[in-house]
């Protein structure tokens, strides 16, 4: 793997913090770490990467740089609109970019799993998605519970109409073609994401509990060390870390 130049932006952040402790433990060199206010443009040059884990405000402006001065990206932002966000997938497509909901190697298996359950496991049984986060989380459901999602209604050959957002009130009965999704938020929770499968005569789960940041940091920096010699194009941690059959 190289040793890219990096540019870690959203610096003084939860993340950025994370990024920069794992970049030292890894002695990879930060060429500029940058927050609101700061210079991207003037920094690009002298970089390889951008680690971008600011804001998803931020994240059409990052692209747009990056792909004026040719370089590699990895974006972790969350909460933006599918349609933006497919805008800007194509837009970053133009240069080695990898784009993930989440950077930990456990929760990219629970991808994995949860795909192939929801395929096996029909519609006799009841997918439904429950996820925590800290109290200063700002979008919800979570980006990795959002492709979390995305998995289940690929198995389950469902449309995003099926998905229900915290049932309240007189719900009726659950019909088959739904999936319930569910946000918490309090305190100091990393990242919870539990997806549940019940019949009438039994219960699969399976639960991811994020303990430490440095997990995304970590996943973060070894997507950027892959990224850098790849072709232009958008990839995800399952390709980083070899999931894709
Ligand atoms: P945070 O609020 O602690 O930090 C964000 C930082 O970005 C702040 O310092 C803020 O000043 C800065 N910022 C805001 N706008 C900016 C701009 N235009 N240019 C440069 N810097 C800007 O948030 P956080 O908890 O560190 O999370 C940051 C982002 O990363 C969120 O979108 C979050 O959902 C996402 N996240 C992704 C993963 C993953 O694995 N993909 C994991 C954790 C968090």
């Amino acid at each position: 793997m190289s040793t890219p130049r990096l540019i870690i932006n959203g610096a003084k952040g939860r993340m950025g913090q994370a990024l920069l402790a794992a970049a030292r433990e890894l002695s990879l060199p930060v060429a500029a770490a940058l927050d609101s206010g700061d210079d991207l443009a003037a920094a690009l040059p002298g970089a390889d990467v951008v680690v971008d884990f600011s804001s998803h405000t931020a994240t059409g402006k990052v692209i747009e740089l990056a792909v004026a001065h040719r370089k590699a990206l990895v974006i972790g932002t969350t909460g933006h609109a599918a349609a933006e966000k497919a805008h800007l997938a194509a837009l970053a497509a133009r240069v080695p970019t990898v784009w993930a909901g989440n950077f930990s190697i456990g929760v990219n298996l629970l991808f994995a799993l949860t795909a192939r359950a929801a395929q096996v496991l029909g519609d006799d049984y009841d997918a439904e998605l429950v996820e925590m986060h800290h109290r200063h989380k700002r979008d919800a459901p979570s980006g990795t519970a959002v492709r979390l999602l995305e998995l289940i209604l690929e198995g389950r050959k469902l449309g995003p109409e099926a998905l229900r957002h915290g049932r309240s009130g007189i719900t009726g009965e659950r019909t088959r073609q739904e999936v319930g999704v569910h946000a918490l938020r309090g305190g100091g929770v990393v990242g919870d994401h539990t997806v549940i499968f019940a019949s009438p005569g039994e219960r699969l789960e399976l639960t991811h509990k994020a303990g430490d940041r440095a997990i995304f940091a970590q996943g973060a920096l070894r997507a950027a060390q892959w990224v850098v010699d790849r072709p232009p194009g958008l990839y995800d941690m399952q390709d980083v870390l070899g999931l894709k059959d």
